[in-house]
C-alpha cells in the first residue's frame, strides 16, 4: 500500500525525482523468500525507505539535484545502500535535495523545489528537503540523509521530524557524491526517535573502502533510545550554548527550546550554561572550507566521465565542449561556490582564507572539548527560524547561510548531533526542533535525550 501511495505522491511536495514502484515491490518480494528460506532478518526488514538523491544506487539514477548528472545510472551501490539492501529495506526512490547538496531549502535543485508539507507555500529545508518532507507527508517512515553543514538536521527541524548527523566518520562515505568530503556525513531519518535508531543501527559501522571510516565499535544506539524513553535522565549533565540564541531568533523558536530545557531538567538531568565563544566563527570558516573543497570534488564533472555532455559535434575541442557542459550543468548556487573554492585556494591567497579556516576550525573542536569537559551533551535550537516561505531567501545567500549558525560547529568538529521535534512555534504553528550535540562515537547520547524528550 505505502508503494502505491508513493507511486501518487502527495500532490504539490515533490519530495521524490525518482519512484521505483516495481523495484520496491520486488525487493519486498525477496524479503519473503529471504524469510521463507530461514533467514534471520532486523526489525527493518520490509520497511520501506526514502534515500536521497545524492547516494549512489546501482538500479536507479543518482542525480544529486544536478542537471550535470542527468540521465547517469552509477555502477555501483554506496556501502551503505549495501548495507540497507543487506538488511532487507525496501528502497522506494530517490528524493529531491539541493544541487551537490549546497543549500537550506532545496530550491537550488535542478528539477524544481521541493514544498514543506505542513504548509505548501514553504520550504522543508535543505539539503535534504525531499527526503524529510517524504517522511512528514508520511509517503515513507525512513530516509536517508547526507550533513555537510546541517542538511539532515535543518530539514527534520522544520518539518517536525528526527534526523541525526552521526560522529564524522562513524558511517562509510563510499558511494555518496561528495560536497565538502571533511564534512559530509550521512544519517538515518525518521519520525520517531527508535525508528531512527534502528536505521543507525543499519548503516553504521567501519568500512575499509573509506578511508575516514572509524574502525570502532558502534555505540549502541537502540539500547539508548529504549532507555530514553523511560524519560529518567538522572546523571546526564546537559550545557545550554550561550552563543547560540538570543538576537535574530524567532521567538516562538526560542520558547519551544525554553520549554524543552526545562523538560530536560524535570527529567532529572543536571542543565548548567556553557560558553562557546568560537562558535560565531564557524558559519564564515565553513564559508571557506567548504567551497574549497567543493571546487576541488566538482572538478570531476567534467563532460568526460558522466551524464551531460553538451556541444559535443566533433567541431569543438575538449576545453570548450567542458565548459560548455559545465557552463549549462551547473546551477548558479554550485557556480557561486565553485568559484569562491577556486580563489580561496589560488597561490597567494591559500594562507589567508584556507589556512586560516582550518585553524578557526581546531579553536572550535576545542570549545567542544572544553564543553564536554563539563556536560554530557550540548543543546540549542536546531534553527534561528522555522520554515520560510519559499522565494524568501533564494535572492539572498547571506541570509540563507545563516540557517546553519547552529548546525555548522558539529561539521567542523566532527562529532554527533541531531535534531528532535519540541513542538510547534506560537507565531506561525510551525514545527520547531531541539538540537542536541553529544562528542564524537557518543551518538548513543542523543538517542537517550531524544528519546526522553519524545
Ligand atoms: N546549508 C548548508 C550549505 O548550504 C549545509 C549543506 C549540507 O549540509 N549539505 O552548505
Amino acid at each position: 500500500a505505502t508503494v502505491d501511495a508513493v507511486g501518487d505522491g502527495r500532490p504539490g511536495v515533490h519530495a521524490f525525482l525518482h519512484v521505483d514502484a516495481e523495484g520496491a515491490l520486488a525487493a519486498a518480494a525477496d524479503v519473503d523468500s529471504r524469510r521463507a528460506a530461514g533467514e534471520q532478518l532486523g526489525p527493518l526488514a520490509g520497511v520501506p525507505l526514502a534515500l536521497k538523491d545524492v547516494i549512489t544506487t546501482s538500479d536507479m539514477p543518482t542525480t544529486a539535484g544536478s542537471r550535470i548528472l542527468e540521465g547517469w545510472r552509477p555502477p555501483y551501490d554506496a556501502t551503505i545502500t549495501r548495507k540497507m539492501r543487506a538488511a532487507g529495506l525496501v528502497i522506494l526512490g530517490k528524493t529531491n535535495m539541493d544541487e551537490f547538496a549546497m543549500g537550506s531549502s532545496t530550491e537550488n535543485s535542478a528539477f524544481g523545489p521541493t514544498r514543506n508539507p505542513w504548509d505548501l507555500s514553504r520550504i522543508p529545508g535543505g539539503s535534504g528537503g525531499g527526503s524529510s518532507a517524504a517522511l512528514a507527508s508520511f509517503q515513507a517512515p525512513l530516509a536517508i540523509g547526507t550533513d555537510t553543514g546541517g542538511s539532515i538536521r535543518q530539514p527534520a527541524s522544520v518539518t517536525g521530524t528526527v534526523g541525526v548527523k552521526p560522529t564524522y566518520g562513524a558511517v562509510s562515505r563510499y558511494g555518496l557524491i561528495a560536497c565538502a568530503s571533511s564534512l559530509d556525513q550521512a544519517g538515518p531519518c525518521a519520525r520517531t526517535v527508535l525508528d531512527t535508531a534502528l536505521l543507525h543501527g543499519v548503516i553504521a559501522g567501519h568500512d575499509p573502502l573509506d578511508s575516514t571510516s572509524i574502525d570502532q565499535p558502534v555505540p549502541d544506539v537502540v539500547a539508548a533510545a529504549r532507555r530514553g524513553a523511560d524519560g529518567d535522565l538522572s546523571g546526564l549533565r546537559v550545557g545550554v550554548v550561550r552563543e547560540l540564541g538570543g538576537e535574530g531568533y524567532q521567538p516562538g523558536v526560542e520558547a519551544r527550546f525554553t520549554e524543552a530545557v526545562e523538560l530536560l531538567g524535570k527529567l532529572g538531568a543536571e542543565v548548567v550554561e556553557v560558553s562557546c565563544p568560537n562558535f560565531k566563527y564557524a558559519l564564515p570558516a565553513y564559508y571557506l572550507i567548504l567551497p574549497s573543497e567543493v571546487s576541488s570534488n566538482l572538478a570531476r564533472f567534467d563532460a568526460m566521465r558522466y551524464g551531460l555532455r553538451e556541444g559535443d559535434d566533433g567541431m569543438r575541442s575538449a576545453e570548450e565542449v567542458m565548459n560548455l557542459t559545465r557552463g549549462a550543468g551547473f546551477g548558479a548556487e554550485a557556480k557561486r561556490r565553485i568559484m569562491l573554492g577556486t580563489y580561496a585556494l589560488s597561490s597567494g591567497y591559500y594562507d589567508a582564507y584556507y589556512g586560516q579556516a582550518q585553524k578557526v576550525r581546531t579553536l572550535i573542536a576545542r570549545d567542544f572539548e572544553a564543553a564536554f569537559g563539563q556536560v554530557d551533551v550540548l543543546v540549542s535550537p536546531t534553527t534561528p527560524t522555522t520554515a520560510f516561505p519559499i522565494g524568501e531567501k533564494v535572492d539572498d545567500p547571506l541570509a540563507m547561510y545563516k540557517n546553519d549558525l547552529c548546525t555548522i560547529p558539529s561539521n567542523m568538529a566532527g562529532n554527533a548531533s541531531a535534531s528532535f521535534p519540541c513542538g510547534l512555534a506560537e507565531e506561525d504553528g510551525l514545527p520547531v526542533g531541539l538540537h542536541v550535540m553529544a562528542p564524537v562515537m557518543s551518538d548513543d547520547r542523543l538517542y537517550r535525550v531524544g528519546a526522553a524528550v519524545e
